[in-house]
């Protein structure tokens, strides 16, 4: 399943702490017609019109913005707690040491508007389900999230599907 997307993607082992295997997707990037494949097979997954595309810290802001280009969408920035300079509402989430906090612009969407998650990667599912709940108390609609990556042992996309959120991923890693 997208063989050519996945040989872009390189793994670090170790990285950022011992045991944890790092996909990352810099090497992706850097590759014209990979960014492109990626964008363009996002764009077939989406599933009708669709308002926005949320994008969530820092990654996730690349593919959201270039996603929203073709579905004719704005782009709604989901970012760590204090960088946004307006109003916002917020949501925590656990992570395992420990928690964090992603915040929004409190009126980033109209309520009613339907809203499509983007991240590079999900994993526990933590990041992207505290970014459902978020939306959602904006009043938007989100029923579908898509991610270039899963980590299909952690269980993050069968977690967001619990939530009632259509779940794509281009492509999969086994294992931690
Ligand atoms: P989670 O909340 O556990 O689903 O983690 C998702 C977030 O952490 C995403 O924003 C990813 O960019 C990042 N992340 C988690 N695990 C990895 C990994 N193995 N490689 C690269 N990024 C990761």
């Amino acid at each position: 399943m997208n063989d050519d997307l996945k040989s872009l993607i390189r793994t670090i082992p170790d990285f950022p702490k011992p045991g944890i295997q790092f996909r990352d997707i810099t090497t992706l990037l850097l590759d014209a017609q990979g960014l492109r494949t990626a964008i363009d097979r996002m764009a077939e997954a989406t599933i009708g019109p669709v308002d926005l595309v949320a994008g969530i810290e820092a990654r996730g802001f690349l593919f959201a913005a270039a996603l929203a280009v073709p579905l004719n969408a704005g782009v709604l920035l989901i970012r760590k707690d204090g960088k946004l300079p307006g109003a916002t509402i917020a949501e925590d989430y656990a992570l395992e040491y420990g928690q964090d906090r992603i915040a929004m612009h409190e009126d980033a969407c109209v309520p009613g508007q339907r809203v499509l998650l983007i991240d590079d990667l999900i994993a526990t599912g933590g990041t992207a389900r505290a970014a459902v709940r978020l939306l959602r108390k904006a009043g938007a609609v989100v029923d579908q999230a898509q991610f270039l990556i899963d980590l299909p042992d952690l269980g993050g996309a069968e977690a967001l599907a619990a939530d009632g959120i259509r779940v794509d991923s281009l492509v999969a890693f086994p294992g931690h």
